[in-house]
């Protein structure tokens, strides 16, 4: 008998080899942890190198996943364990409930009327509402309800207004376990803590943000079609400035380099650079590190009137001094100088690390899983090093065919 191969992420890796292998004609079972699709690639305002909205790869690839009856998939799913060999796996799979079933139209009745908010998850990006969707790409489009943040029946205001008999606060979480021949591991990237790197001040500054948190208010701004502004007192920026290698490449954080940060950074800058053009970005940096087709940010922003690129390591943000913004200590490289200089918003470029998964894997020196693991298991993508979207999709396809190989 063919077992059908279990992906772990469904994540833009996880969904490709989904797609890639049920295409070719092997069965899939594809389960996320999110209560959605999509991973890191649907929360992004744009991607590079082109751009483009996440809508472009997401939805043609949604549609693969809906037109496909080899593909079954579970969201709210995480690993409890797995054991078994290859050929013959068994994952134990804990389904948390959703408290809102299939019948949901994603009407958003239940969060316009819904009195709880979310504790805010990242940092400090504002916590969404009790029920809730994700973002404008979610897949399943459907809302759900965090059981942290719901006061229940007691409350019952969602119960009142849905129309279609989808809230069911009673719902419980339950364990499926999955017979599978091979396993996919595609759990991605989660970003180092920003907290760690004491001389940044992230926890006591709230207009020092992770790129990830700043992808996300440009997200934000742009479906809500409203203004960046900082967090701090709701002004809209003047200048900002993006440090690389934030927990990169530093022997007391990650001694690594996170591989597409600088092209994150160019990103966010000629993002402002066109959708904000009354903002000046100042991106410090050790060197650019950018490969193939994102080379062609860095020869774009050298061209732009409202973006410095300066060669230097920011040293330390220093304590507040009156009005005058997040203050800076940075060495320039090439004028030999130190300076202190003042900016409306600090965006961290942060280095990344491995997802955990509940797994024996080899993993080598900083935790990322080896491409070579136990037979069955096939780590891929940005779990095994940082990498980006394109060489994500690339190795996510080159592990499909892996898995196919009996
Ligand atoms: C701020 C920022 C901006 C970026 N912008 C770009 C860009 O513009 N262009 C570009 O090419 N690259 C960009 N990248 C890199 C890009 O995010 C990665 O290439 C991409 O996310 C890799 O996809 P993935 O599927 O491997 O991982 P992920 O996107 O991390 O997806 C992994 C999925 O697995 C799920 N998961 C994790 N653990 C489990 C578990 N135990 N059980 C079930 N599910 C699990 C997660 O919830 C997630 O949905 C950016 C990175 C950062 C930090």
């Amino acid at each position: 008998m063919n077992l059908p191969t279990l992906i772990i992420g469904g994540g833009i890796s996880g969904i490709t080899a989904a797609v890639e292998l049920a295409e070719a004609g092997g069965q899939v079972v594809l389960i996320e942890k999110e209560n959605y699709l999509g991973g890191n690639v649907s929360r992004f305002n744009n991607y590079f190198p082109k751009l483009c909205p996440p809508a472009c790869g997401l939805e043609i690839n949604y549609q693969r996943i809906r037109s496909n009856p080899r593909i079954s998939f579970y969201t709210g799913a995480e690993v409890k364990n797995i054991y078994g060999v290859d050929g013959d796996f068994r994952v134990k799979i804990h389904l948390k409930a959703r408290l809102i079933n299939n019948n949901c139209t994603s009407c958003g009745k239940c969060a316009e009327v819904c009195p709880e908010e979310r504790p805010a998850k990242l940092g400090r990006t504002t916590g969404e509402k009790a029920a809730y969707i994700n973002n404008g790409l979610a897949f399943p489009m459907k809302y759900c309800i965090d059981p942290d943040a719901c006061a229940g029946e007691a409350c019952g205001k969602c119960l009142e207004v849905c129309d279609y008999d989808a809230i069911q606060l009673d719902a419980l979480s339950a364990e499926v376990v999955i017979q599978a021949g091979k396993v996919i591991v595609a759990t991605g990237w989660i970003l180092y803590d920003a907290a760690k790197i004491e001389n940044y001040r992230y926890r006591e500054e709230p207009d020092v943000v992770t790129n990830q948190e700043f992808e996300r208010m440009l997200a934000a701004c742009t479906r809500e079609h409203k203004k960046l502004t900082r967090p701090s007192d709701g002004k809209v920026p003047a200048r900002i400035a993006f440090i690389q290698c934030a927990g990169s490449r530093d022997m007391n954080h990650l001694p690594y380099c996170s591989a597409v940060c600088c092209s994150v950074s160019l990103k966010h800058a000629l993002t402002l650079e066109t959708e904000y053009p009354e903002i000046d970005s100042e991106i410090f940096y050790i060197d650019m590190r950018l490969s193939g087709r994102n080379e062609k940010l860095l020869k774009q922003a050298e061209g732009k009137e409202r973006i410095t690129l300066t060669k230097g390591k920011v040293g330390r943000i220093l304590p507040p001094d009156g009005e005058k913004g997040v203050l800076l200590e940075v060495e320039d490289i090439i004028s030999e100088t130190k300076r202190q200089d003042a900016y409306d918003m600090v965006v961290l470029a942060m280095g990344l690390t491995p997802a955990p998964v509940a797994a024996e894997l080899k993993v080598n020196e900083y935790g990322f899983y080896l491409p070579d693991q136990p037979s069955g298991m096939i780590p891929t993508a940005s779990c095994k090093r940082p990498m980006d979207v394109s060489s994500s999709v690339k190795d996510a396809t080159a592990s499909a065919l892996k898995a196919m190989r009996r």
